[in-house]
Parts: structure tokens; sequence; C-alpha cells
């Protein structure tokens, strides 16, 4: 490929990382390989594409962090950004100011989002959407005088954020080390709804009525509805699997839930803004009008930081009537940012301008199928996903479904091939997870399938000569 402007010789390559490996702590570093490895400098992203320093490139099949919606570096986008920091870079929005493109993205959240929900709160990202979703959900009942309303339930595999509240509802057990000790007493977790792995032995119906079972027992034993605040659920579970809810199940739910004043909350930071096709996947998809949706990455295609948390009228007249005195005692310097919301309302016009959503629903199911070609492959153990939220399960046998041992980290030996030949796919131990841009051409998809098939075989053929396999 063509040099880019920002690109390196390998000996300022080599300077970079070595600053980066001295000075920036990452986000989920992982300490013993890290020192060695570094991170890898990237400098340049067009589309579904992107460059390293020294000019490589590769496709992006993760799009960023599953935030990378309408394809990297648009000039539309570079335009809005530099005009609204031009017109207002920043105002706060505490108390009583706001500013225009705060307003206009509320009302076209609030237009977008299902039913009722009809009042908007930004946030910063994704986890600061779900604990503002957890503050405001105890807030509405100790407003209406439901103080002992106040457990959350959650889900094993579960990811909602790295913030206290987040974490803790989060439900990844190596998020929870011994050492940071997360997880409040009236925060619960349910089995996993992954029936790949624990579906054993059951109908995918007899696995859902487990799950539906296990939700009512859980509600009873903490001391019944009067007890219990929120279920939190992403409606296909991101990072914990590409967990595709087995079918009903959360509507069930959400009926129990309905019909027993818990609130609902759907984390749609991932699946939010066309990931599956739809702008949201609770109602479209799965049939649900959730209480409250949190939302983030794809709202602005992750050019700025911008989260939020959609809320209905029944919980904005619940905390906005409270005795008087009472105010939102909750908000963040950069809610609302102007920058960010006049990102995000650009990105959302792409988004319809395009027929993005479209594009989805056609690139979507043939991704899928593609991807159900690797099935045949010994190590690949299972394929799932919806559209553009897909992983392939990494397995030593098929049969039995044994993993590989731990330490081997099979999905990081696959994704170091795929980088090698230009792809980037996702690692979650023995998961490859893609997030691909929305944009993406049936060409693109093809190349990461064949790519991935290719670096599935390599890194096999090494864990053979290796005497691992
Ligand atoms: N919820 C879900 C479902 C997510 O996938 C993520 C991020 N991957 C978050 C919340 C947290 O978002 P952020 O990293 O923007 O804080």
């Amino acid at each position: 490929s063509a040099a880019h402007k920002g690109q390196l010789s390998a000996d300022e390559t080599q300077a970079i990382i070595d600053m980066d490996r001295d000075h920036h702590l990452h986000p989920y570093q992982i300490f013993d390989v890290f020192p060695e490895e570094g991170a890898l400098p990237i400098a340049k992203g067009v589309g579904s594409f992107i460059w390293d320093t020294e000019g490589n490139k590769y496709l992006d099949a993760v799009g960023g962090l599953w935030c990378n919606n309408i394809g990297l570096g648009r000039d539309e986008m570079a335009d809005v950004i530099a005009e609204q920091v031009r017109e207002l870079s920043y105002a706060s929005p505490f108390v009583d100011m706001t500013n225009v493109p705060a307003a206009k993205l509320a009302k076209k959240l609030a237009d977008l989002a299902p039913g009722h929900l009809n009042h908007v709160f930004f946030t910063c990202g994704g986890s600061t959407a779900v604990d503002s979703a957890y503050r405001t959900v105890q807030m509405y009942n100790n407003c209406r005088g439901k103080k002992d309303k106040k457990h959350f339930i959650s889900r094993k595999d579960a990811y909602h954020g790295t913030t206290y509240a987040a974490m803790s509802l989060g439900g990844k057990a190596g998020d929870h080390p011994d050492f940071f000790d997360f997880k409040s007493d009236d925060i619960h977790h349910l089995s996993s709804p992954n029936y790949y792995r624990y579906g054993k032995g059951l109908s995918e119906q007899e696995f859902a009525d487990k799950l539906v079972a296990e939700f009512e027992a859980k509600v009873e034993e903490l001391g019944g509805a009067d007890k219990v605040a929120a279920f939190i659920a992403e409606p296909i579970m991101g990072a914990g699997g590409v967990v595709l809810p087995p079918a009903n199940y959360l509507k069930r739910i959400w009926e129990i839930c309905k019909a027993n004043d818990i609130l609902y909350i759907s984390d749609e930071v991932v699946t939010g803004f066309g990931r599956l096709g739809q702008w949201f996947a609770s109602e479209s998809v799965f049939g649900i009008v959730p209480d409250i949706i949190t939302c983030a990455k794809g709202l602005s295609s992750g050019y700025l930081p911008i989260g939020a948390m959609i809320f209905s009228d029944a919980i904005f007249e619940g905390i906005s009537q409270a005795d008087q005195g009472y105010y939102y005692a909750h908000g963040y310097t950069y809610s609302g940012h102007p920058v960010s919301c006049a990102a995000a309302l650009k990105n959302i016009e792409i988004l319809e301008n395009e027929k993005i959503l479209e594009h989805v629903r056609d690139v979507g199911p043939y991704f899928m199928e593609q991807l159900n070609t690797l099935r045949d492959l010994d190590m690949v153990g299972d394929v799932r996903g919806s559209h553009l939220m897909v992983c392939v399960e990494l397995v030593k046998n098929k049969e039995t479904k044994e993993n590989f041992p731990e330490e081997l980290d099979i999905g990081k030996q696959v994704s170091n091939e795929a980088d090698a030949m230009g792809l980037i796919v996702r690692p979650i131990v023995n998961l490859n997870v893609m997030s691909p841009p929305l944009v993406l051409t049936k060409e693109e998809a093809d190349f990461i399938v064949s790519t991935l098939r290719k670096a599935i075989i390599d890194a096999g053929e090494k864990m053979k000569e290796q005497g691992h396999w």
C-alpha cells in the first residue's frame, strides 16, 4: 500500500512502541506478555481499513471495539466536528444550560427509541450509561417510596462496562479479581444463556424454560418483586462471547418484569445503531420494550466519546415529581458535550442517508452464511452471532467441546496468524470475535472468511508441530 502521512521508519516505530510500553497502561493490559510484545501502533484509518505506523494495511474486522459503524476517516465527520469546535467547543450541561446539538440529539434519540422512551441522559460512554441507569433506577424507586426495591439481576458472562456499578453488574468471571472486590450486595447473577456451552442435553426451548424458571426463583429468593428493582441484559451478549439468547427467553423475562413492576434495562451499547440491522434490537429483533436502553459506541461510530441512557416517561415522572428540593444528583462535565453530540447527529444522518441499516440486513446474513462454511474445520466448534456481530469458537475436540488449555491462548494464536495476513480479529480466550464496520462489502466479507480459514489452519498446524493437538 502507498505510504501515508504519519508513516514511520522501523526505528521510529520501535521508539513509539517503547514509549507506549514504558508509560501507557492499556485497558485490560495483560501484564505477563505485554512487556515482550508491546502494542501495535495504528496510524491511519479509512472505511474498514487501518494502517500501522510502518504502512502495513489491515481490514479491521473488529470495527475498533465494536464501535466503528460508518467507517473511519470520513470528511463529513471531520467537517462537522471542526465546525462545531469553531462554533462552540464546550458549554456546561449542568442544571439549566444546554447547547443546540445536545437538544437536537436528545430529540432524535427519543424518536428512534421504542415506545415511551422519551428522555435522554448523556454520558461519556457505555460504562457511564450503565452506571447512570443503575443510579436512576435506585432514585426512581426511592422517589416513589419503594426503598426496599433495590436488587438488580444480571447474568454470568454479561459485560456492562468498567465503572464500579457497571463492572459489578457484569458477570465475566475474570473481571472480578479478588483484589478489586467488585460487586455490591444488591447485584445478583443468573446462569449464562450460552446454549452451546451450557445447553447440554436440553432442547433450546427447555434451556429457555430453565433460564426463565431460574429468574423467577431468584425473584422469590430475594423476597419477591417488591425487593427487585431491575433486570439488565444485552440483547446479544458481546464480550461474554457473542451469545444469542435462546428463542423468547428475553421476551418472557421482560413479560414477567412488566407484570411485576421490575424494570428492564436493555444494554444496547454494541447492538444499537445498526449492528443487527436495526436502530435498536430490543423491540425490532426481540419484541421487548425496555424501560431503559443504554447505548454508546455506534452512537458516534467512535469518532468522539459519547453514550446515552434513554429512559421511559414513567421513570422521568417518578424522579421529577418527587418532594420539593429533590434534584437529579448525577451528571458529568461532558454530559451532552456539544462536539460529541454534533458528531453523533451527523453519524445518525449518514446511517440514514446511506441506508446503512438496509445494507446490514443484506450483507449481514451473507457474512453469517459464509462464516458458517468454517464449520468444516476440525478446530471450529461453533460459529454464532447475527448480522455484523459474530464469533468463531475454537475447540480442541469438536465432539466433546473440550477447550485448548487457557495458557495456549488459541484465540490469540489465530489472531496473530490473521494479523500477518492483514486481518484484525479480536481474540477472547478461545474465541475470535468480529464486529466489522457496517459499510462492509461482500468482497470484504469474503476476505475475512478466507483469511480466517487460513489463519485457523496455520495455527492448527503449529499446535500439532508443538505437540499440543
Ligand atoms: N455495555 C456493553 C454491552 C459493552 O459492550 C460495553 C463496552 N464494550 C460497555 C457497556 C462499556 O462501554 P464503554 O467501554 O464505552 O464504557
